[in-house]
C-alpha cells in the first residue's frame, strides 16, 4: 500500500511550513522546483520529506503508526484543498474512512 496522493500539488506550494525545504523557496513558500502544468519537476530526485511512504519509513516510524501517519497526511491534503476550493475529486481517501 501506498499514500494515495492525488496530485494536486498544494503541498508543493505552502512548503514555508517544513523547515528542511527552507532553500527550496524564495520566501513565498512555493517550490522552485514546481511548475503549475507539470508538477514537481524533480520528482525522481527530490527530497525525502517530499516523499511521503520514505519518509515514514525513515523519519516517522517510531513516532507513529503508519495509519495515523496517513490519517495525519490526509486530514492536511483535505484541509488545503477545501481551504484552496479544488474541486472534491481531488480529497485523499483513505480505505478505511
Ligand atoms: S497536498 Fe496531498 S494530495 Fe495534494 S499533492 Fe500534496 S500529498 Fe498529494
Amino acid at each position: 500500500m501506498s499514500y494515495p496522493c492525488t496530485r494536486c500539488g498544494l503541498c508543493c506550494q505552502k512548503i514555508q511550513y517544513v523547515p528542511e525545504l527552507k532553500n527550496f523557496h524564495n520566501g513565498n513558500g512555493i517550490c522552485l522546483y514546481f511548475k503549475a502544468d507539470v508538477g514537481c519537476t524533480i520528482y525522481q530526485e527530490r527530497p525525502l520529506v517530499c516523499r511521503i511512504d520514505e519518509g515514514y519509513e525513515q523519519l516517522f516510524n517510531n513516532q507513529f503508526s503508519l495509519t495515523d501517519y496517513y490519517l495525519k497526511n490526509a486530514e492536511v491534503c483535505n484541509y488545503m484543498q477545501l481551504e484552496a476550493e479544488l474541486p472534491s475529486h481531488y480529497r485523499v481517501k483513505l480505505k478505511d474512512g
